[in-house]
């Protein structure tokens, strides 16, 4: 079935980075002896509703397709002892033990044969199978109950091209990033260097305005895109187009409350996009799938000392926290930017309009204010580098939302029609910034950060 995503600008965010490397320690030096673009000291720019944000990249770091990133990872994983592959099969089963209270393996079948099947005995299964899962069906049809699943009802379209392009345009354009258009109902893109001198070129929208996959609406539509300078927007057009745009859609992300059941199987775990799959545009799904994969590494090593009864459920409920719960809640509250776009659940964002407009500003005002990144922590001060830490989900969302710099922002300046609406929004809580923050932002962002 393989991962048709994959064909769809693919970034690993800063913390999958970290994770990475330390579960692969040089994993980033093997990438450029199999082709991956060095991008140390290389410019990448951001294009916001505020401006456009441009930085070089510090550190060593190595921009490459989503394919070659997984076939150097799974290169390692192929070596570890105990680690045998079987290509080629479809699982299409749980077992479950005689008191239905255990997964005990898994049936499958090499895949197109359809008159065959074989079982694989095992004390503990995953379901890693991405956003195309069955778990839910396998275990209700056990008799399990199941709670009520979080939904972004988001309707995402993304369409993508590849590029060859000579070593100086792909130095020129660098990576671009153009978000948050949403709103307007305008596409985004991302552009990424990539291996062997080709640039990969993804368009995207979002509440159903999809982006064309025909060769003449992609170009156009690439080419209305405010690409920072004519110059890149020029030097884009004479990379050579090696692929016809290719669509994807992505109707809802879906966020599972496994760690919620009353009853759980033992000898079963889920992660991944399988427990939850955010709007693709943030690229967090690889780096949370990374965020879990480290949780479970904890969890095992914990019950291996201490063997404890509900290991499975515990699990599950540290991957929510450590993992999925701060990056729904950022995904959602920016998708609901989009018109049309719908959250279905218990648990949706509050306060979104004065959330957005906190964010907008805030960008405006680290935008305006800028300050060195060694400072970037010390105080309530709106940074883009606090800004790119809670993206990249290295610091928690509270480094950025809380009610020090939400005073700040209010008392910043009041000529402009967005802080002019921040008052508005403000007022209209009749509250203070402490109890507005505390009213709208989710519990996991109450507790104090440590500093
Ligand atoms: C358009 C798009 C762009 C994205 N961009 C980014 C990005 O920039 N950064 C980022 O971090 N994330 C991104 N993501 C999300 C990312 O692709 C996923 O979060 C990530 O791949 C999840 O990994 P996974 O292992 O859970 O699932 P997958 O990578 O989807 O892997 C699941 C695997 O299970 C296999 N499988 C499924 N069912 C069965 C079965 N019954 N039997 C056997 N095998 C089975 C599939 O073939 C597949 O190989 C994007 C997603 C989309 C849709």
């Amino acid at each position: 079935m393989g991962t048709p995503q994959a064909f769809h600008v693919h970034r690993l965010l800063p913390r999958g980075k970290v994770i990475l490397e330390r579960l692969f320690p040089g994993y980033i030096d093997d990438l450029p002896s199999v082709g991956g673009y060095p991008i140390l000291k290389k410019t990448a720019r951001m294009v916001k509703k505020w401006g456009v944000f441009q930085s070089f990249q510090p550190e060593k770091d190595v921009s490459c397709s989503r394919a070659l990133l997984e076939q150097t990872i799974r290169q390692r994983v192929q070596i570890l002892p105990g680690v045998r592959i079987l290509e080629g099969q479809e699982v299409l089963g749980l077992r479950i033990s005689t008191d239905n209270a255990a997964i005990t393996g898994i049936t499958l079948r090499p895949r197109g044969e359809i008159d065959q099947h074989a079982t694989i005995t095992a004390e503990l299964v995953i379901d890693a199978s991405g956003r195309t899962s069955k778990l839910t069906q396998w275990l209700q049809a056990f008799g399990y109950e199941l709670p009520e699943n979080e939904q972004v009802i988001s309707s995402i379209g993304y369409s993508t091209r590849f590029y060859k392009a000579s070593k100086q345009i792909i130095e020129d354009v660098g990576t671009i990033v153009v978000d948050e258009m949403q709103e307007e109902g305008k596409m985004g893109v991302g552009i990424l260097p990539i291996e062997n001198d080709r640039v990969w070129v993804t368009l995207f929208g979002i509440g159903g305005h999809f982006p064309s996959t025909d060769v003449h609406g992609f170009e156009q539509e690439l080419a209305n895109l405010h690409l920072v300078q004519a110059e890149i927007a020029d030097a884009l057009k004479q990379a050579q187009p090696l692929t016809t745009p290719r669509g994807y859609r992505v109707p809802i992300c879906e966020r599972h409350r496994y760690d919620r059941v009353e009853r759980w199987p033992a000898g079963l775990l889920v992660m991944g996009d399988a427990f939850c799959h955010f709007d693709p545009i943030y690229g967090q799904g690889m780096t949370v799938a990374a965020v879990e994969a480290e949780t479970l590494e904890g969890a095992l090593l914990e019950q291996q000392r201490n063997p404890q009864p509900d290991f499975e459920r515990r699990t599950l409920q540290r991957m929510q926290e450590a993992a999925i719960t701060s990056a729904w809640w950022l995904s959602a509250l920016n998708d609901l930017r989009g018109s049309g776009v719908e959250y279905k659940g218990e648990e949706g964002p509050q306060g979104v309009q004065l959330l957005h407009c906190y964010l907008d500003l805030y960008f405006k005002y680290a935008l305006e204010h800028p300050v060195a990144p060694a400072s970037a922590l010390k105080t309530c001060q709106p940074t883009v580098a606090k800004l790119a830490l809670m993206n990249g989900l290295l610091v928690p969302p509270k480094e950025v939302f809380n009610a020090s710099t939400l005073t700040l922002l209010l008392e910043e300046e009041t000529s402009t029609d967005d802080s002019r609406r921040l008052h508005e929004l403000v007022d209209a809580y009749n509250l203070s910034p402490e109890a507005i923050m505390e009213q709208v932002l989710p519990a996991f962002m109450r507790i104090t950060v440590a500093r």
